[in-house]
């Protein structure tokens, strides 16, 4: 059961300005229907949208798009292999997005960045008057590494470490990363069959626990380990962070709702 204080804070706080990250798992037809979850996830945000909280989202799936669209079945190891697929798959990871999002009457901007871009001072701060400017005009920023560029990510975390910049760099409220995973369990769930779901966490709290390293999903890189990493970076007095499931229907409604689930960290 979570505790009253935490629930409370929960329950209070009007979130109102959300980072999404979403993983490449949700993002490929190995697992789900992804056009299904592409609609659900569209229109949860741009209904939130339309009552006045605004979004940025951290997309992974290009790569994953790319092994689709040129029928490779396994994930390459070879970096450039990697990266060549991201910059295939990219278009097509937009395109999703903003065909979906136009059925909303939402619009979309496609930003690419790379953690050097984020501990750069000069570029951070342009990145962030951009992306503050484009959530001014209304669009939904939608961002990715730089794949073609960078590896960080494609070598580490599915993109997770930069969602939590993002979050620092948009002063987000909330940050939310969907995952396969119903939140963050005791023990790797896939193995052990008395994991048990962790409903909050206060972040001091993170290291006691056993994190497993050999959960990473086949699609992306990320495990819990970048996660966790993520939420480290961006929980504080003023961001909350949540790990959620991808696969529960209308999950963004429920959290803005306040409906307690996955696993909610504070500090
Ligand atoms: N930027 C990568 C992508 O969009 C995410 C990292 C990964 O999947 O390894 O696919």
């Amino acid at each position: 059961m979570i505790s009253g204080i935490i629930l409370e804070r929960f329950i209070m706080i009007n979130y109102r300005n959300v980072v999404i990250k979403i993983g490449s798992a949700l993002l490929s037809n190995d697992n789900h229907d992804v056009e299904h979850f592409i609609k659900n996830i569209c229109k949860q945000i741009a209904n939130a949208k339309s009552k006045g909280t605004k979004f940025t989202i951290v997309t992974s799936g290009a790569i994953s798009k790319g092994q689709e669209m040129l029928q490779v079945q396994n994930r390459p190891n070879e970096l450039e292999e990697l990266q060549a697929l991201a910059a295939i798959g990219q278009q097509s990871l937009m395109r999703m997005y903003e065909g979906e999002f136009a059925n909303h009457a939402c619009l979309t901007a496609q930003i690419l960045l790379t953690h050097d871009d984020m501990n750069n001072p000069n570029r951070f701060l342009n990145a962030k008057a951009t992306i503050t400017r484009i959530i001014s005009q209304g669009v939904i920023p939608i961002i990715n590494e730089n794949d073609v560029v960078a590896t960080e990510e494609i070598r580490l975390g599915d993109n997770d470490t930069l969602a939590a910049m993002v979050s620092n760099l948009v002063e987000a409220d909330l940050m939310i990363i969907l995952t396969n995973q119903k939140g963050y369990y005791d023990k790797n769930p896939d193995k052990f069959n008395n994991a048990k779901l962790i409903k909050r966490c206060n972040i001091k709290e993170l290291q006691d626990f056993d994190i497993s390293l050999d959960d990473k999903s086949k699609l992306g890189t990320g495990g819990f380990k970048t996660k966790l990493n993520a939420v480290k970076m961006t929980t504080s007095e003023h961001t909350t962070s949540i790990i959620a499931s991808g696969y529960d229907t209308n999950v963004v409604d429920k959290i803005l709702n306040k409906k307690v689930i996955g696993t909610i960290f504070f500090i």
